[in-house]
């Protein structure tokens, strides 16, 4: 059988794509800037019905370039249940993540647990938005004010989701949006940063190529960090099509739910209030299930399924952190990454192999059933 990764990258037709990037070949303006470049930045401000958006190579150096951006100091308070990305935006920049753990329910900033986190040295805020889950992110801005915090959020996972019809892009002082190939929304390798204040627009198109402000000047000491034509355009294609592939991220979303919501010992992520999804991933917890995470992950790779341990491990225990973070600080995400698993979940993924995925988790081994069916002799020995 074909194997089933846990995702497969929305793709436009071929034909659309060439028609796309023709008029590429007829400007020879491949990056720095150019006219798909301007057109994607402005559709995205639409779509995500934002004011400020400005594009990048790719989400991480999107997120490391506004944390450079806002000129932050000293300490960043964050979470680290998320991807590597995040933590070390905030350590490439010479600052202190400190980490606050996360919400039981839907894995984002515990903001209860935030205000005694806060220093001195705090500078910001960097929480991030899990699965689609939105953070709490009405407190955040009240506890942000209180103290005079900079918020910058991880929306990597987040992109078109909108709270009480409010898109999530304008929360906070900064959200950075990854386009990166296995993503809602893709320009191959990609990102964005969408912004309330419309004059960080020029720091941060200056940080992403290398400083430069004219001919002559080189105001400050920038990266490269541009998106090209050719990522461009792949993100105009698929923005045309990207309210139709959302629909069916959902239709499958819901199969599994479906299948898998009255199962002992498995916990769904509970919808949020207000926050219309993305449908970016299907997270399962498995909690005293009859197995653990691990084993189900096995059981699905040996068939070929390709489920993600996501996010796992934390980042406060990656070996590049090692002896540097106390893992111990965080229980609830702890707790969460050794028992979260992510399903495969693509618009492409046809509704048999959503079943046939959920009945597997339920059913077990179906090489064992199979034996069940058609040997006596094993028909005592098997317990189903
Ligand atoms: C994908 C992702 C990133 C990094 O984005 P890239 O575009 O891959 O650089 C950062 N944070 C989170 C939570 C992500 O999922």
């Amino acid at each position: 059988m074909k194997p089933i990764q846990v995702t497969q990258s929305s793709m436009p037709s071929f034909e659309e794509y060439v028609a796309e990037i023709k008029d590429i070949w007829e400007s020879r303006w491949l990056t720095n800037m150019g006219d798909k470049h301007k057109q994607l930045e402005s559709q995205l401000a639409h779509y995500l019905n934002t004011p400020n958006v400005t594009l990048f190579t790719n989400g991480h150096l999107a997120l490391e370039s506004t944390v450079a951006a806002f000129n932050l100091t000293g300490e960043v308070i964050t979470t680290p249940f998320t991807f590597a990305s995040t933590t070390h935006a905030i350590v490439r920049n010479g600052l202190t993540p400190v980490f606050c753990d996360i919400h039981a329910e839907d894995y984002t900033i515990d903001v209860s647990k935030l205000e005694p986190l806060i220093t001195e040295k705090t500078s910001a805020i960097l929480p991030v938005h899990v699965y689609g889950n939105i953070c709490n992110v009405r407190e955040i801005e009240t506890i942000a004010k209180k103290y005079h915090l900079k918020v910058i959020y991880d929306a990597a996972h987040a992109f078109g989701v909108t709270v009480d019809g409010e898109g999530v892009a304008n929360f906070g002082d900064a959200s950075m949006f990854s386009f990166h190939a296995t993503k809602v929304f893709h320009t191959i390798e990609g990102g964005a940063v969408t912004y309330r204040e419309s004059n960080l627009r020029k720091t941060l198109n200056e940080i992403k190529n290398f400083g430069i402000t004219g001919p002559e000047s080189v105001d400050i000491i920038g990266g490269n960090a541009k998106m090209n034509e050719f990522q461009a355009a792949m993100g105009i294609c698929n923005l045309r099509n990207i309210n139709r592939e959302i629909l069916r991220r959902k239709a499958v979303a819901e199969r599994y739910l479906e299948n898998l919501k009255d199962v002992k010992g498995i916990k769904l992520v509970q919808r949020q209030k207000g926050v219309k999804s993305n449908y970016a991933y299907f997270p399962v917890l498995f909690e005293d299930y009859k197995m653990s995470r691990d084993e189900v992950y096995a059981l699905l790779k040996e068939h070929h399924i390709h489920a993600r341990k996501y996010f796992y491990p934390l980042t406060n225990s990656l070996d590049c952190y090692q002896d540097r973070f106390e893992p111990g600080e965080t229980p609830v995400a702890n707790y969460i990454a050794e028992r979260v698993l992510t399903l495969p979940l693509y618009p492409d993924l046809p509704i048999e192999d959503v079943d046939r995925i959920c009945q597997m988790i339920i059913e077990g081994d179906p090489r064992e059933r199979d034996h069940f069916l058609f040997s006596d002799k094993r028909e005592n020995e098997l317990i189903l």
